[in-house]
Parts: C-alpha cells; sequence; structure tokens
C-alpha cells in the first residue's frame, strides 16, 4: 500500500513537473518568436520605407500637408482671438483631434507598404496606429498644442478593428516617425503597423514543438498510467497467494486436527466399549479423509496443468445418468441438508466427457451453492440440450455475488471478500477448476447473481 503510494504520488509529480517543464520551455519558444516577427517586420518595413522614399514621388502623407496647411493658418488666427485658458485648453485639444483625424483618414503610408509586402510574399493584413509625439503651431511664437511626455494625456489613434491599447502595444511594430512641417505648423508622430493574424502565424511556426510536447507528456502519462496498473495487479496476485496460503493451512489443518481428536478419541476404554460411537468416529475419519484428498488432488491438479497440457480421459456417456449419480452422491453427502431440485431433460444425448473432471466440478458447484448460503439451501439443477450444446444450470438462494467480484470470480485464488478474515472459508480454487474443465472440454462457464437473492451458475458443452 505505501510503495502504492510512494509511486503514484511520484508519478503525479513527476508529470507535474515535465508539464511545467514544457509550459516553460513553450513560452520561451513562443516569446522568441514573438521578438523574431517583431524584428523581422521591423527589418521588412524598414526596407519599405526607404524602397518608398528612393523611388516614389511621394512618402505618404501628401494629403494631409494639403489639408493641414489649410486648417493650420485659420487656427493660428483662432488661437490668438482666445482669451480666456479654459477656451485656449479646449481649443488646443480640438486641433490636436483634427491633426491626428486628418493624418488618420488620409495617409496612404499603409497602401504603399501594404503593396510592397505583397510584392515581396510577406503578409500584408496589418493594422495601422499613430501615436503622436509633438504638434506646434507656429507664427510670430511658438505655440506647443500636445508633447508626449509632457501631457497627461496621450493620444493614441488606430486604424479600423484594433485590438485594445494595451494588446495593441504589445504587438505593434514602429516604422517610421515622420515628421510634418510647414510655415505654420509642426507635427511629429509614430507610425506603428500591428498583425491582427500575428497569435494564428506564431502558432503555426510553433505547433510543431507544442505538438511533440502534447505528445510527450500523454506518452509519459500514459506510461505512468500502465506501470500503476501493473503495480496495482501484482500487488493483487501477491495478496491472494498470500490469501491462499492462510486459507490453504486453515482448510488441510481443520481435517487433519479432527482426524487426530477422533484418533485420540478410538483410544479411550470407555469409547472402545461401545460399538456405535466406533463406528459414528470411524466415518467422521473417513469423511475428513475423503475431503482432504479432494482438496490436495484439485491442488495437484491445478499445478500440473501449469507445467503440462491438460489431459482428459474422455469417453461417450448419457450426461442424464452421469448427472444423476453426481447430484445423489452429492446429497447424501455434503449437500444433505439442503433441498435439491432437479429439472433435467437432455433427451437422451451422450456426450464426451471426462467423467472424473466433470463430477469434481459440479461438486464445486453444488458445494458453493451449499457453503454460501445464510439459510436453509434450496438448490435447483437444471439442463437440457440444444444446438448441439448441453447446458447445466445450478441454481441457489444463497448469498449471491456482487457485479465487480462477477468479474474476477473465476480467476485463481479469488474469492469475493479476500483474506483470512472471509466468513466462509476455502482456497479460492473451486470456480478456477470449474472454468478450466469446461474450457478442456470445449465450453465455457458464466454466473448470474444478485446478492442477497442468489446465483445462477452456466455451464455449456458441445457434443
Ligand atoms: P472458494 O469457495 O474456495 O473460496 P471458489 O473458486 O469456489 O473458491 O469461489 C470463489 C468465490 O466465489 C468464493 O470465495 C465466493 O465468494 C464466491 N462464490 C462461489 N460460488 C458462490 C455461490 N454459489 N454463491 C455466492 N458466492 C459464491
Amino acid at each position: 500500500m505505501k510503495k502504492r503510494n510512494t509511486v503514484l504520488i511520484s508519478g503525479v509529480l513527476s508529470i507535474f513537473i515535465l508539464i511545467s517543464i514544457q509550459v516553460f520551455m513553450i513560452r520561451n519558444i513562443w516569446k522568441q518568436k514573438d521578438e523574431m516577427f517583431a524584428l523581422r517586420y521591423t527589418m521588412w518595413s524598414q526596407e519599405a520605407i526607404s524602397f518608398i522614399n528612393r523611388r516614389m514621388p511621394t512618402d505618404g502623407f501628401d494629403t494631409v500637408r494639403l489639408l493641414l496647411r489649410g486648417y493650420s493658418g485659420k487656427a493660428i488666427n483662432e488661437l490668438h482671438a482666445i482669451k480666456n485658458r479654459e477656451e485656449l485648453t479646449v481649443k488646443k485639444k480640438e486641433i490636436l483631434d483634427y491633426f491626428t483625424e486628418v493624418v488618420n483618414r488620409e495617409q496612404d503610408l499603409s497602401e504603399l507598404l501594404s503593396s510592397y509586402f505583397e510584392r515581396r510574399g510577406f503578409d500584408k493584413n496589418f493594422n495601422f496606429s499613430i501615436e503622436v509625439q509633438d504638434l506646434e503651431i507656429i507664427s510670430h511664437d511658438t505655440i506647443i498644442i500636445y508633447q508626449n511626455g509632457f501631457s497627461d494625456k496621450q493620444q493614441t489613434s488606430k486604424g479600423k478593428g484594433m485590438a485594445s491599447s494595451s494588446d495593441f502595444s504589445k504587438s505593434r511594430v514602429l516604422v517610421n516617425r515622420p515628421i510634418l512641417e510647414d510655415n505654420d505648423y509642426r507635427f511629429l508622430f509614430n507610425y506603428y503597423i500591428d498583425f491582427s493574424n500575428k497569435r494564428r502565424l506564431i502558432l503555426k511556426e510553433t505547433s510543431a514543438s507544442l505538438g511533440m510536447s502534447i505528445f510527450s507528456i500523454l506518452a509519459v502519462a500514459i506510461l505512468f498510467m500502465i506501470t500503476y496498473r501493473n503495480l496495482r495487479e501484482e500487488k493483487r496476485l501477491s495478496d491472494l497467494k498470500t490469501d491462499f496460503i492462510n486459507n490453504m493451512t486453515h482448510e488441510l489443518k481443520t481435517p487433519l486436527s479432527t482426524i487426530t481428536v477422533a484418533g485420540r478419541t478410538l483410544e479411550m476404554e470407555q469409547i472402545r466399549a461401545n460399538q456405535d460411537k466406533i463406528l459414528e468416529t470411524a466415518r467422521m475419519i473417513g469423511k475428513q479423509s475423503i475431503h482432504l484428498n479432494q482438496i490436495i488432488n484439485m491442488i495437484l491438479d491445478i499445478s500440473m496443468w501449469e507445467r503440462t497440457q491438460f489431459q482428459l480421459d474422455k469417453k461417450p456417456v448419457e450426461i442424464e445418468r452421469v448427472l444423476d449419480e453426481v447430484v445423489e452422491s452429492f446429497k447424501s453427502g455434503d449437500g444433505c441438508n439442503a433441498t435439491i431440485n432437479r429439472k433435467y431433460d437432455f433427451k437422451g444425448v451422450i456426450v464426451d466427457l471426462d467423467v472424473v473432471y466433470f463430477t469434481t466440478m459440479i461438486n464445486n458447484l453444488l458445494s458453493n451453492a451449499v457453503k454460501y448460503s445464510d439459510r436453509v439451501p434450496v438448490i435447483s439443477v437444471e439442463g437440457f440440450a440444444r444446438d448441439n450444446q448441453i447446458f447445466i444450470r445450478v441454481i441457489d438462494n444463497g448469498i449471491g455475488i456482487n457485479k465487480i467480484d462477477q468479474k474476477h470470480l473465476f480467476d485463481k485464488f479469488y474469492r469475493a471478500s479476500s483474506g483470512n478474515i472471509h466468513k466462509f472459508k476455502g482456497l479460492g480454487l473451486g470456480l478456477y477448476y470449474v472454468k478450466k474443465i469446461t474450457e478442456a472440454h470445449g465450453g465455457s462457464v458464466a454466473v448470474d447473481s444478485k446478492p442477497g437473492k442468489g446465483s445462477i451458475f452456466t455451464i455449456t458443452i458441445p457434443y
């Protein structure tokens, strides 16, 4: 139990450590890919900007310049007419809004970059954003409208369909820092691009590492589960063997001590004078010896089957007659306190059987039906022949067997409630024996049972 718990804890712990390491590695790979992505597009954007500057008659802000020139002349006059501080603040905001709106609306740089990227085979689906750095209106003196770092408000404008500002700043790439200047104004801003499908692209690039990580975690988890199951199975078998030794000691010692006591009784003078007592004691010795002999034979048979091929001594027999004999002899022995009903009709079929093994097999089922009962046992032995098979059912009104135990019932050494504290003594070999014998005859055995109601064991043998 302690060993199993240690294995379980260390297994879970190692899977947890493995998952942590994998998560850490994937995060690092993701970070690297993310940085590489930004680096790649920074380089390509710079290439694109210098290409545009060298080869194009425009830098992408011609319309913007035109509109701002007309507006700034008007703005100077309006600023000079303002006397009051609050009004001045409102006007400055209005000017800043206009400048940013015009540059967002009228710039052509995005289109130029997009077509450059397309020509080079890069991804062209990006959004742009503008971050104003400095805006001054110049007349005979300079009026600072906005200065990044000096203002308490940072003005960022984005293109359509942008992510939230914090998300955006993480993934955007600074492409250009244009300075738009004229007689009446000086306007500085940062131009950024951002790829909305960047996550998908990086995911695609990291998918191989991700797949391998998931695979390795799964492989370790499955291996661990297999090891743990094997360990549990080993433990179950070792428990079964320990129980078997304890049960066997009990099963052998009980008849032996009865025989010993009976022997001592026979030595007593007053017993020897009584013929009836001698007969009774002799019968007891005989019965216990037969029981002892049966147990030892069953153990020897099973141990022999482990080493050699199953040897059956089959003979054609009338099944009804053989079954009658077995039930009759059981009734006069172990089953004398049980009611045994016979409801079989095999229509005289002849079956190839090893009668000795067959008898032991039916005896095992009948003695279980008597043993595993907490009231007066009522047993039905039913049977019929159909489709070249004989069916024999042993039905009892005993304690029954739950579903979990039913699954293992025919395993070697298995007892429904394990341990030597079992209320009903036994070795856990009887049903294993039944299974082996039916299989050796080309047949099978099945159980159907309800706890508290009774059990039905069905044997099928072909003929
Ligand atoms: P044993 O009787 O020596 O324990 P068996 O292989 O004959 O070994 O039976 C295995 C287990 O199946 C038993 O320990 C018992 O719990 C259960 N069992 C077998 N037959 C019956 C029955 N007729 N009714 C209830 N339980 C049964």
